[in-house]
């Protein structure tokens, strides 16, 4: 049976993820740092209390994989919201852990994975960005950065590790309804004097398709890039944003 690690599984798009992973027959692993939320994953998954940025606990999670036969695939989902502020208020320790979790993160899993996965001759690395990643962001300067650095980092993982069988591609989920966002949008509302239904027109009329996201959405194009059906795509960002064109312009 193949195997899939995702990082932040244990709700959001991680957990549909690992839903997706399941049902396409895959065992999946999830980590998490919210140990109610990783109580809830079923019973056939392997949970495990790990912090994405914590160097030492993911050394630890990713031995406890190669004992446990290897990986198959990774998706290096792990990301924090940052604060939501003009770059002038931006305090440094909080810029430092939006971009320890969001690419710190994601660099973690692929120094790990990648020995495992040369060994066994292939493997998929699959990395949430976000249309932070390809558009500037007004008051999201760590995120954007962070996400923006994910698709560098993929870029490179793509060359470097192509000619072990091994590919890199990127999702860049746009705005996903349900918690997470709902704080978005809540703490975007209150920086720029606006309701919260008016900032989520904004989200949803910068599509073309008009719309918010589903995590099942982002789920399907992640085992989608893990499949044989993709076996000759590395390399890519894919946006599953409903045609993002111009997120939000105004500062
Ligand atoms: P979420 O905020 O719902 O969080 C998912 C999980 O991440 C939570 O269970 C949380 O406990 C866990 N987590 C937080 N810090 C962690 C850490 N240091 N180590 C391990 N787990 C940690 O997030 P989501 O909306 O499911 O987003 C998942 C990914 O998708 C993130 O990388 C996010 O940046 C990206 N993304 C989300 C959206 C969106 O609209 N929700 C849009 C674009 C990109």
């Amino acid at each position: 049976m193949k195997r899939a690690l995702v990082t932040a599984g244990a709700s959001g798009i991680g957990f549909a993820m690992g839903e997706a992973f399941a049902q396409a027959g895959y065992e999946v692993w999830v980590t998490d740092v919210d140990d109610a939320a990783l109580a809830r994953c079923p019973d056939a998954w392997t949970a495990r209390r790990v912090d994405s940025s914590d160097d030492g606990q993911m050394r630890a999670l990713f031995d406890e994989i190669s004992v446990a036969g290897g990986l198959d695939v990774v998706c290096a989902n792990a990301g924090v919201a940052g604060p939501t502020a003009h770059v002038e208020d931006v305090a440094w320790d909080d810029w430092k852990t939006c971009v320890d979790v969001t690419l710190g993160g994601a660099f973690l899993c692929a120094k790990y994975a990648a020995p495992m996965m040369k060994a066994a001759g292939q493997g998929a690395i699959v990395l949430t960005s976000s249309t932070a990643g390809v558009f500037g962001y007004p008051n999201r300067a760590p995120y954007s950065a962070a996400k923006w650095g994910v698709i560098g980092l993929m870029k490179t993982l793509a060359m470097e590790l192509g000619p072990f069988g091994i590919r890199a591609n990127a999702i860049c989920p746009g705005a996903v309804e349900g918690p997470r966002m709902e704080g978005v949008l809540e703490r975007e509302a209150a920086a720029k004097g606006m309701t919260r239904d008016a900032v989520y027109e904004g989200y949803a009329s910068g599509t073309s398709l008009r719309t918010f996201v589903t995590a099942e959405d982002i789920a399907n194009m992640a085992v989608f890039l893990a499949s044989n059906g993709a076996q000759r795509v590395s390399g890519q960002v894919i946006s599953v944003d409903g045609h993002t064109e111009n997120p939000d312009p105004k500062p």
